[in-house]
């Protein structure tokens, strides 16, 4: 049996009223949005943290501009490799996997990776072909 009695989406108590409603209360409405609202800011306050170590373990592992790596050795440093913001394509068709101004490319040894600091052409680059 289906019961029809609604419940406050926020308290639980039961609603009287507007069939549409969803809220016992005005408060209860606004409890439940900012509940949703600091959710949904902790989720992206945690990838942001992450996408900050991830790229903080990037520039420790190349402090010239451009070094060869283990992602063991990144794994080490607290890299995700899930985590990036945005990538890269060189002419010669290379993917890149930046996190802010460091990404990584993967090379032939799977173990290892190819990192590269970010280069100011880089922002410009447009591929037509
Ligand atoms: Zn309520």
């Amino acid at each position: 049996m289906k019961s029809n009695k609604r419940k406050c989406l926020y308290c639980n108590d039961i609603l009287k009223g507007r069939s549409d409603k969803k809220f016992c209360s005005p408060d209860c409405k606004s409890a439940y949005h900012n509940q949703r609202t600091n959710i949904q800011e902790d989720y992206i306050k945690a990838i942001n943290k992450q996408l900050r170590k991830n790229r903080s373990a990037l520039k420790k592992a190349c402090p010239w501009g451009k070094a060869t790596v283990r992602k063991e050795f990144l794994k080490q440093m607290g890299m995700d490799f899930k985590h990036l913001t945005h990538t890269w394509r060189t002419e010669n068709n290379n993917l890149y996997f930046f996190c802010y101004d460091y990404g990584y490319m993967q090379i032939d040894d799977p173990k290892k990776v190819l990192i590269i600091q970010k280069q100011d052409y880089m922002d410009n680059h447009t591929k037509t072909g």
